[in-house]
């Protein structure tokens, strides 16, 4: 059973997102606190040499870095909190697909936790944004929506990216979706970019939206460039 008809059965806005649960007094940012403490970003952060320190893929038997990260002109150095698999595929599904936006303050303070525990506090957060015209017909964006509760906790954060509209990458393969990205994202003008850039998005598929923004932010003469996102596929 899908977690939207989990919660549709059991109903209600005061029940834990995970769980079901209806304890009021313990209900953080949608969940009860102990789904809260076991979902916490810590339990599932990849932090030892199984994964690519470039992308954050588990590694197969290469050392430190994946095959594909080899041969990247722009390399990345990109960490996700979650994998993107069983109650993580769930939440992220329930999140951007039936706008549960509760969500998007337990996303907020994982990313929040990891970025002060890892010491990426002098970072400016950039979120991907939205293809020109989405937010206008769906009221809102996802990420734009969790980067505003880090704005308001305090985080520099910055809008330097625009991005074309196009075709879905959701049906698209991996090549597909490297060819479909170039290019359609762009920075704005008359902007002066902070020496350290932490990029937020929500889902790695295979990369290839980061992939386009390490290109554009190289030879910019920024001191850092870096990305988290949420989940990992
Ligand atoms: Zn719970
Ligand atoms: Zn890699």
């Amino acid at each position: 059973m899908r977690l939207k008809d989990f919660l549709q059965l059991i109903g209600g806005q005061s029940n834990c997102l995970i769980c079901g649960k209806t304890d009021l007094t313990s209900i953080k940012y949608g969940l009860c606190y102990s789904c809260f403490l076991r979902f916490k970003w810590d339990n599932y952060y990849p932090c030892d040499s199984q994964f690519c320190l470039r992308c954050g893929i588990k590694l197969l038997g290469e050392k430190d870095i994946c095959l594909e990260c080899r041969e990247d002109e722009f390399p990345l150095c990109n960490s996700s909190l979650y994998p993107y698999r069983g109650v993580f595929k769930d939440l992220i599904q329930y999140y951007k697909f039936d706008k549960e936006k509760r969500l998007a303050l337990f996303f907020a303070s994982q990313i929040d936790s990891c970025l002060r525990s890892n010491g990426y506090l002098n970072y400016t957060l950039v979120p991907i944004p939205p293809e020109k015209g989405k937010k206008f017909r769906t009221g809102w964006d996802q990420v734009e929506l969790i980067i505003s509760y880090l704005k308001k906790w305090g985080w520099s954060t910055g809008n330097y990216f625009l991005k074309e509209k196009g075709q879905s990458q959701k049906s698209l393969n991996r090549e597909e979706r490297q060819i479909a990205s170039a290019g359609r994202f762009y920075l704005m003008k008359n902007i002066s970019l902070p020496p350290r850039i932490m990029i937020i998005d929500d889902v790695f598929t295979t990369g290839s939206t980061l992939k386009e923004c390490y290109k554009i932010l190289n030879g910019k003469g920024l001191y850092e460039i870096r990305s988290l996102t949420i989940v990992r596929d």
